[in-house]
């Protein structure tokens, strides 16, 4: 991962600018800096958990509350009924650059095969 943590936790803390469309006491969601669909957003919670490796039992309705908050996004965004896709990556191989735990919610327009097949 080549970021810096902090990177997220700044813009939390609104000490670096972003284009915030919620936030409340358990997550923050904003847009992507580079869009890989007409709308890309980031829901990522307000406190520092680094990957999916590292969330405990403690953090389920954190999860579920990120999962819910993306939905809500969706609707509001209108993409529920054409459909969306919710993507984490985790690592290396998973394509993890911000190592700050973040849900992509990705969609406006039709997102292909969920993967792209290499060897
Ligand atoms: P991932 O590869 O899953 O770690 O995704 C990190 C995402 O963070 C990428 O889609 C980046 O475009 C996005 N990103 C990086 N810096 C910023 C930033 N300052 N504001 C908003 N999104 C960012």
């Amino acid at each position: 991962m080549r970021t810096e943590s902090s990177l997220f936790m700044q813009i939390i803390q609104r000490q670096r600018a972003a284009d915030i469309l919620y936030q409340d006491k358990e997550v923050t969601a904003f847009r992507d800096i580079d869009p890989q669909a007409p709308v890309h957003l980031l829901i990522v919670p307000n406190r520092l958990i680094k990957t999916l490796n590292d969330l405990q039992p403690s953090d389920t309705a954190l999860v579920g509350h990120m999962v819910l908050v993306a939905t809500e996004l969706a609707r509001q965004q209108g993409m529920a009924n054409d459909g969306y896709r919710l993507i984490i990556n985790c690592n290396q191989h998973g394509g993890q650059l911000v190592p700050h735990l973040h849900l992509h919610l990705v969609g406006g327009h039709p997102l292909g095969p969920m993967l792209t097949h290499s060897n």
